[in-house]
């Protein structure tokens, strides 16, 4: 007996697993600081905001969001065309992916960097052009703008980059966009922008108002906390906007997410202060860790990354015995997310045992 005839594009792609759960240790907390959630629970408006519209649940949601549309219009000062939703802006980058690539095409981006960019070009079809970073971890774009081909149909720059944490400038952005032929897609990816605090970063709304082959990706699932309700926006000019709305998922924005998007941007104050919490966590977290003797690159996002190489999983199983649980990328380096202070304490003393364990076992 046969089966049903799948794409080959699907082979060798991570079929989705369910992460491990904590390692549970009745004698203390576990957290789980690899996916860059916030820690904070949501604010009360927001929860009475999601609270109303949860009674609507019967109903189909607006399919074209239309306040929250007009709300990020308004926000960020750029026409309700320009803008697309996404049931997260992971969603919006394979959208973008699907808008512009035929199979063989190429899609670039940094590696190492976000994991959906090598899946959602596969999915396409389209081959991955995968520039190194530099040896401080950020992006080589002199690198990337000469590896630009015929067949380059979009380039991700994400900035801060996950997993690695750090930003572009602004001026060698400006330089890279000058350089990139205007008929090739540039996605910059600012999942993580608001928890920067550098100032050369770039505001990607700002680059893309006289670039039409620029699109901007933002995300309330992090600085705004609401990553289980699945919402994040491009900002693109026409045709790319469009080609997105016409490539979403129909209906997937919900009126719960719409409403706790739209609460969440009245309270953007209050929110913003969170996140600036959080960035002091980090710059501190950072500086305790080279106090330790850790060599960590500049971070720009709500997470540290600690380049440990072949010890990457041996340091991950370290900080799940101590109720941890941190994303290791084997042969890489380790992902750790800025979280409630007890956790942040607690992988400080984990990282440290984890040196002077090192230095003993190395004589
Ligand atoms: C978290 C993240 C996103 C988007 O997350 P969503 O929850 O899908 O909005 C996009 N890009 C990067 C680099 C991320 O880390």
């Amino acid at each position: 007996m046969t089966t049903p005839r799948l794409r080959a594009s699907l082979d060798g792609l991570p079929a989705y697993k369910a992460g491990q759960g904590p390692a549970t240790r009745s004698d203390l907390v576990a957290y789980k600081i690899s996916s860059n959630e916030n820690p904070y629970p949501p604010l009360p408006g927001v929860m009475d905001a999601v609270m109303r519209a949860a009674a609507d649940m019967n109903r189909y949601p607006d399919p074209f969001s239309t306040r929250l549309i007009a709300a990020l219009a308004e926000r960020f000062d750029v026409p309700a065309e320009h803008l697309a939703l996404g049931t997260g802006s992971v969603a919006l980058c394979g959208q973008l992916v699907d808008a512009v690539a035929d199979p063989g095409d190429e899609v670039m981006y940094a590696w190492r960097s976000f994991e959906a960019y090598p899946i959602w070009t596969q999915i396409a079809g389209a081959r991955s052009v995968q520039i190194p970073l530099l040896p401080d971890e950020r992006h080589d774009l002199d690198a990337m703008a000469d590896a630009v081909t015929d067949r380059t149909r979009l380039i991700f720059v994400c900035s801060p980059n996950n997993p690695t944490g750090q930003v572009v400038h602004r001026d060698e952005l400006t330089r890279f966009l000058d350089r990139v032929p205007s008929d090739v897609l540039v996605v910059l990816d600012e999942a993580y922008v608001e928890f920067a605090d550098d100032p050369r970063v770039p505001d990607g709304i700002e680059m893309y108002r006289d670039r039409p082959n620029v699109a901007v990706l933002r995300t309330f699932s992090k600085a705004y906390g609401l990553a289980a309700l699945r919402v994040g926006f491009a900002i693109a000019h026409e045709p790319v906007a469009q080609a997105l709305r016409k490539l979403a998922l129909p209906f997937g924005i919900s009126t719960i997410a719409e409403e706790a998007a739209l609460a969440s941007l009245e309270r953007e104050p209050e929110l913003l202060e969170r996140v600036a919490e959080l960035s002091r966590a980090r710059a501190a977290m950072v500086a305790s860790l080279r106090d330790q003797g850790w060599v960590v690159a500049e971070q720009q996002a709500n997470f540290v990354w600690l380049r440990l190489g072949e010890q990457a999983l041996d340091f991950a199983a370290a900080c799940e015995t101590q109720g941890l649980t941190v994303r290791p990328f084997a042969g890489e380096g380790v992902r750790v997310t800025i979280a409630e202070p007890e956790a942040n304490a607690r992988f400080l003393t984990v990282a440290n045992e984890w040196l002077h364990d090192q230095a003993a076992s190395a004589g």
